[in-house]
């Protein structure tokens, strides 16, 4: 039996998963098992009526067997087993989510939906990369015969059932810890931890001096330990020199998995999707009121690029580029303006770029000649010969960027944006 949950948490990100923690908790009181890993499935980050986490939780309840592995301490320690022996008995599991959903505090739109029959991927490759309506939602919902509940709008249905729709073809694993108390976290430990768990990832941002483990808005949550190794996590998690934790958990997870990427044309890209775009550089980068550095890409069609302000040292690398650079850009498509908020960029070919270092010399009175005005090439003060633009003398200049891959700094990585080299590594 799957269980999925959203509750749009507008207000309190990061409740989604510690109501999971409560249902995790009371089904374990129960006598079920957890069949697995619990799931936190992140969804299409660029749609506006979504907070900036924009992720579900889905479950697989159970009588379980086969190998019992610690996968969380929730007052009890909480254990997820290798398969399902035998399934839980709908009613119980209903009753467990409609008495915590019921009170969850914050949640905007609250709801949860239990099926036997798992949904196809289709649900959740598209709520990861584009738009679901609550309609299409509804229809396999009714095609499944699964149960579900809201409590206010229907919205939360998406994330709920999308959620129980992935499947891993990719995954990473977060360890989250919760506490209602005190939220002290050491530094050194983090990096410490950083330093000797490589297949931990997004822990600490070294260019902006910032500690990405801790969530940007208040909930229960502390702190999150991103990880491709999940039998690392514990052992990261017990480095950390922290005020006391409650309760943690690890979920697998879609982050780290670039999954709401795709691949488009330019004149194919619609707002709100993420997509990996090939183009020429057309407008060269220029900063805006804000700090935000735009750029155009062209292959025919143009679309504009940004690198916004919070993305730091990166709008440095994005200045750098010059018009003809060809490039290939990864990222998330804002409506207003029309624009790929660049996550990585992987620059593949750079243009010669050229200074005037000297005007050209007249032949006959060895005088050096002067611009008659942009573009328009040079004149020589004393006879008045003409010279064109070409004719003077040019240095190739050394461009500061090479052709590789860049990406934002930790501080503004998305949850679901592979980071760039080795540290993400997937376990099949
Ligand atoms: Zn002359």
């Amino acid at each position: 039996m799957w269980v999925g949950i959203d509750d749009t948490d507008s207000l309190h990100g990061g409740c989604t998963t510690y109501i999971a923690t409560e249902i995790v908790k009371e089904i374990c009181n129960a006598g079920y098992d957890i069949i697995g890993y619990p799931r936190l499935v992140r969804l299409n980050p660029n749609i506006p009526w979504k907070t900036r986490g924009n992720g579900a939780i889905a479950l697989q309840i159970g009588v379980g067997g086969g190998k019992r592995e610690l996968i969380g301490e929730i007052e009890e320690k909480v254990y997820g087993c290798a398969y399902k022996k035998r399934d839980a008995r709908a009613d119980e599991i209903i009753s467990i989510l409609d008495k915590i959903m019921k009170n969850a505090e914050g949640g905007a739109n609250p709801a949860w939906v239990v099926t036997e029959k798992k949904f196809s991927r289709k649900l959740y490759s598209k709520a990861v990369k584009e738009i679901v309506s609550v309609k299409e939602v509804k229809r396999t919902l009714a095609e499944t015969r699964a149960k579900w509940k809201t409590y206010r709008k229907e919205i939360g249905l998406i994330g709920a059932s999308a959620a129980i729709a992935w499947k891993p073809l990719n995954r990473t694993y977060e360890l989250l810890t919760y506490t209602h108390g005190e939220k002290f976290i050491e530094k050194e430990s983090v990096i410490k931890m950083d330093t000797l768990f490589p297949s931990t990832f997004n822990n600490y941002d070294y260019e902006n001096d910032y500690i990405a483990l801790l969530p940007h808005s208040p909930s229960p949550v502390f702190y999150g330990i991103r990880g491709g190794d999940v039998g690392e996590l514990k052992k990261a998690m017990e480095m950390l020199e922290t005020s006391e934790v409650e309760r943690w958990i690890i979920y697998e997870t879609n982050q780290a998995t670039d999954e709401h990427l795709q691949r488009k044309k330019i004149e194919e890209v619609k707002p709100y999707e993420s997509v990996i775009v090939k183009g020429k550089v057309e407008k060269e980068p220029f900063t805006i009121e804000g700090g935000h550095v735009i750029f155009s890409i062209s292959n025919g069609a143009e679309i504009d690029c940004a690198a916004y302000e919070p993305t730091k040292g990166f709008r440095n690398i994005i200045k750098e580029l010059k018009k003809g650079d060809e490039v290939v850009v990864y990222g998330g498509v804002r409506a207003k303006p029309f624009t790929i908020n660049i996550e990585k960029i992987e620059v593949k070919k750079l243009v010669d770029v050229y200074k005037k270092v000297e005007n050209p010399i007249c032949k006959k009175c060895k005088k050096h000649m002067k611009s008659i005005g942009k573009g328009k090439g040079y004149k020589c003060p004393k006879c008045g010969a003409k010279a064109g633009e070409n004719e003077a003398k040019y240095v190739k200049i050394e461009r500061k960027i090479k052709p590789r891959f860049y990406e934002v700094p930790v501080i503004a990585r998305r949850h679901l944006a592979k980071p760039l080299g080795d540290r993400v590594i997937y376990q099949l």
